[in-house]
């Protein structure tokens, strides 16, 4: 019904006032924190004519905030084609419209890119309006070296497949970036600890939220904390690669040097790995650890065990 209305009102306007067509504009709007969106996104979603909402209810919330008029459409998922062409006919009458998500940029892991795509082709203008990301938020604030990193959004949902997903990302070299709801994170954190081992990870639990939480550490470390809790929240978990797999160097020692400085591994550990990939003895390796590892031994507290003298403990 409110679509007719709004067709009819642009059929009636005399041609030469209608505006030749309008602007599809994609605003990123707040993960949580109802500050965080630019003054730029507040003043397009009150000058256009229509806000495509995936949850009209929920972006009602946010536009009673900023004293926001503008009429509300729903545009979610299910519905997305067949809503991507009503809007496209408003578009080509000459409305201007701003698609919005519940949280964060459109597009990303959330409904947009039918209707972009659909006003590219018919040659509309889409402007994006940038914000906040539930990516880039955690990427900003998990200090790994995210130079390049590799996002694929929510993971399956089922064990059998996200154990599958996890496997093909075992030789991947960059950090991965994945999307997880309260109630599969815990599952998440047991399959990749299991799948990819024991390696360094972060975190983040309702971002900008009042119980935000971020978490640095072992995927073991972050599994016993999703165990103990009963809230878990929205999540986004960053793995970083398997440093072990890149290590680089001509000799043993500097191969013990490389698991020293970059991999995180105990010596022991780093010990097990060297001996076993290069078919090494343990023993042989242990004793050119303990030299390498004694050389840092006052700077932290190293990872030298108490009883690291002549023999491999493990
Ligand atoms: N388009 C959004 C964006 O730009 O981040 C993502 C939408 S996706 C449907 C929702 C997922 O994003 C959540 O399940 C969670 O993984 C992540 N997410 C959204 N808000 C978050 C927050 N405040 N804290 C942590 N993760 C969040």
């Amino acid at each position: 019904m409110g679509s007719i209305n709004l067709r009819v009102r642009f059929l009636f306007m005399k041609k030469a006032e209608r505006p030749e067509t309008g602007i599809l504009y994609v605003v990123a709007t707040p993960i949580g924190n109802l500050e965080d969106i630019t003054f730029r996104a507040v003043r397009i979603l009150k000058e256009v004519d229509l806000i495509a909402a995936e949850d009209t209810r929920h972006t009602k919330k946010l536009l009673n905030h900023f004293a926001i008029q503008t009429r509300l459409i729903s545009y979610y998922r299910e519905k997305e084609r067949e809503r991507a062409g009503e809007l496209l006919e408003h578009l080509q009458a000459g409305m201007h419209i701003a698609l919005v998500s519940d949280a964060g940029t459109p597009g990303i892991s959330d409904p947009g890119a039918i209707l972009v795509s659909l006003a590219r082709e018919a040659e509309i203008t889409v402007t994006p309006i940038p914000g906040p990301s539930a990516l880039t938020t955690a990427i900003s604030s998990a200090g790994l070296d995210c130079g390049s990193f590799l996002f694929l959004g929510f993971p399956p949902s089922k064990s059998g497949q996200r154990r599958k997903f996890l496997h093909s990302l075992g030789g991947c070299d960059y950090p991965v970036v994945l999307y997880e709801s309260p109630h599969r994170v815990q599952a998440l954190l047991a399959d990749a600890l299991e799948v990819l081992g024991d390696r360094p990870a972060f975190w983040a639990r309702e971002l900008t939220k009042i119980h935000e939480d971020l978490q640095l550490g072992r995927l073991s470390e972050l599994l016993t904390k999703a165990s103990s809790q009963v809230s878990r929240g929205e999540s986004v978990l960053i793995i970083s690669p398997d440093k072990v797999e890149q290590a680089t160097g001509d000799t043993v020692e500097d191969l013990l040097c490389w698991y020293r400085d970059h991999s995180g591994l105990t010596l022991k550990d780093a010990c097990r790995r060297l001996a076993s990939d290069l078919g090494l003895s343990r023993s042989q390796v242990y004793q050119l650890a303990l030299k390498i590892w004694q050389e840092t031994e006052n700077d932290e507290g190293d990872t030298l065990p108490q009883n690291a003298n002549q023999e491999d403990p493990a």
